[in-house]
């Protein structure tokens, strides 16, 4: 099956795992093997098409979501530019680097998955809330919960998978895993970014929010700014399949 035209070899190792949302199912070998009964390729193509469009307009919704986070700074009088130049989570000292957990990059996105926990759970004490907005959200939130959801604990260990791999390479002056480590941290890089443009759709929603979603928000492009300032080479990475 893995000679088979039209497969992507490898295209499984840097993706998200996520195949319900996957436009890439009818050339995945990996997909292939975990569902079993192969659908119909037409339907697969069918499939595919359709999520191809849903991660293009996620794709749109980044650009608003980094368009709204500098509206967001200049109205609470912060320069944007200052914003951007901000402080990134910082790595610390070579001594401090004995475990891939202790990482600022680490912590924050372990950070992160806390802060999503304690805003859905605020969300749904408001006065106004019948019914939980993770079991029971609205239509038009539907799919960026769906988002926020899939990456919440996606991202912390794809992080520290790469900051693992790069104090291996430092360890042993090696640079054969070099290109694991920078494919691995694009595809936190991505989660990410879909997980930002996800919250920007929900930051107006929740006006009474409005704080601690903006706080995510920050949290979130720090994050991204981080992680690209620890792996540089990360973005240029390309993925088989997904980026050429
Ligand atoms: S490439 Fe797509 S179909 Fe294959 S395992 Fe990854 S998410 Fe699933």
């Amino acid at each position: 099956m893995a000679d088979e035209p039209g497969l992507i070899p490898g295209i499984y190792i840097y993706c998200d795992r996520w195949c319900e949302r996957c436009a890439f199912t009818s050339r995945c070998l990996q997909f292939r093997i975990e569902t079993e009964e192969m659908e119909s390729s037409n339907a697969l193509l069918n499939f595919d098409a359709l999520n191809l469009k849903f991660w293009q307009e996620m794709g749109d919704a980044l650009v608003r979501a980094m368009r709204l986070i500098r509206e967001i700074a200049a109205r609470e009088g912060l320069n944007p530019d200052d914003l951007l130049k901000e402080t990134v989570f910082s790595e610390p000292p070579e001594s401090l680097q004995r475990d891939a957990r202790e990482h600022p990059c680490a912590n924050a996105a372990l950070l992160y998955a806390g802060m999503v926990n304690e805003w859905f759970a605020a969300v749904d004490e408001l006065p106004d809330m019948e019914e939980s907005l993770l079991t029971h959200p609205p239509p038009i939130l539907d799919e960026p919960i769906q988002v926020i959801r899939h990456y919440q604990y996606f991202i912390y260990p794809k992080i520290v998978r790469a900051i693992e791999g790069r104090l291996r390479n430092k360890e042993t002056s090696g640079t054969e895993m070099e290109d694991d480590v920078c494919g691995t941290a694009k595809v936190a890089l991505i989660a990410i970014d879909r997980t930002l443009a996800a919250w920007s759709v929900l930051y107006p929603e929740y006006p009474s929010k409005e704080d601690s979603t903006l706080a995510i928000l920050l949290h979130l492009d720090r994050l991204r700014r981080s992680v690209e300032v620890v792996f540089p080479a990360a973005r240029a990475f390309i993925r088989p399949g997904f980026d050429g």
